[in-house]
């Protein structure tokens, strides 16, 4: 069994102190749930007219610093872009660490690197904290209805501790090894999407060419062994509406697969297919810019083709 069983009400505190830093497209829906009579919720933001916003909007305090966020909290939860911009909100004298007490539990959501994970842990364990990758996936459709499947690294008892409040976004919460296994797990997922954007992109302009219209082609594969999320959800509703919403970056995807590739290269394992994605992702985003949704990518498959999926 991957799920551990809840704390028992008792060994919770009445009501846990929740701090939230990072109130980005996934992070916003995420901490709404938090924002419920049973969690004392703060948030803090970088650009803070987000987390001021968030505030008046729902039962949350908005902090002025990391540090003021985090000072006395129970929990911690950061959803930022990358581990890097975690690292750098633990420093300083307005930093978490400044804020820490011993006890905590400090939850990483962001989609990030095992290594840096690892680090983050050992500092964090100095100071008597706790730490766990918690990456989800899901989406933001996913993180407004709270069925977000969260991949955890770290110790099962700090887990029984945090499952409250990621039980609050989260539908799916898998336990997956020790500290940076949610984080490899999330990276290999994404690669696994990134290849599946990609080969089907390839593989649509290809048939549109031979006259084979690409929802017919849809339908048909979403009838047999090539069918993905990718395939049954976002080409359908993303690419044959032109509609590409913004939901997921590409930039995002294109850190992801690069986690990937290094995690495959620092376990020595032979691996052509991801190394190649992530020189795609790596163009694709060159090529589309910071604010290109990841679904995009096919709009760079159609210019190198010629031809438009619609
Ligand atoms: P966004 O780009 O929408 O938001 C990024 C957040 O990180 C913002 O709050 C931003 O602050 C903050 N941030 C970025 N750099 C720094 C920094 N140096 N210091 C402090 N704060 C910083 O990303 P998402 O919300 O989409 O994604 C967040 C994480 O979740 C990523 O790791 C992503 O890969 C992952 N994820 C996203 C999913 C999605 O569907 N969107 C799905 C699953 C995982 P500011 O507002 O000031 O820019």
């Amino acid at each position: 069994m991957n799920r551990p069983q809840r704390g028992t009400a008792s060994a919770q505190p009445a009501m846990p102190v929740v701090a939230f830093l990072g109130l980005g497209a996934i992070g916003t829906p995420m901490a709404r749930h938090l924002a419920e009579p049973e969690f004392s919720l703060r948030v803090w933001n970088r650009t803070t007219a987000k987390a001021a916003a968030f505030a008046s909007k729902h039962k949350a305090t908005h902090a002025a610093t990391p540090r003021e966020a985090a000072t006395g909290a129970d929990f911690i939860v950061t959803c930022l872009s990358t581990s890097s911009d975690v690292e750098s909100i633990l420093d300083g004298p307005t930093g978490i660490e400044a804020g820490l007490s011993s006890g905590a539990v400090f939850i990483d959501c962001t989609s990030g690197d095992p290594a840096a994970s690892r680090r983050i842990a050992a500092r964090l364990a100095a100071k008597g904290v706790a730490f766990l990758d918690a990456p989800v996936s899901g989406g933001v459709a996913g993180a407004e209805i709270g069925t977000l499947t969260v991949m955890v690294g770290g110790g099962a008892a700090e887990l029984e501790r945090a499952t409250p409040v990621l039980d609050a976004f989260g539908e799916k919460i898998v336990h997956c090894g020790p500290i940076g296994a949610g984080h490899a797990l999330k990276s290999i997922n994404q690669a696994m999407l990134a290849v599946h954007i990609w080969s089907l992109g390839e593989g649509l302009v290809a048939l549109a060419r031979a006259g084979v219209k690409p929802a017919l082609a849809l339908e048909v594969i979403n009838a047999s062994s090539g069918r993905s999320n990718t395939s049954q959800n976002l080409f359908p509703q993303r690419v044959l509406s032109r509609a590409f919403p913004r939901t997921f970056r590409l930039a995002l995807l294109d850190k992801d697969v690069g986690i990937a590739a290094r995690t495959l290269r620092e376990q020595k394992v032979p691996a052509p297919l991801i190394q190649l994605a992530a020189e795609l992702m790596s163009l694709a985003h060159r090529e589309l810019g910071e604010d290109a949704d990841h679904v995009e990518t096919v709009k760079v498959i159609e210019r190198m083709a010629g031809e438009v999926i619609d």
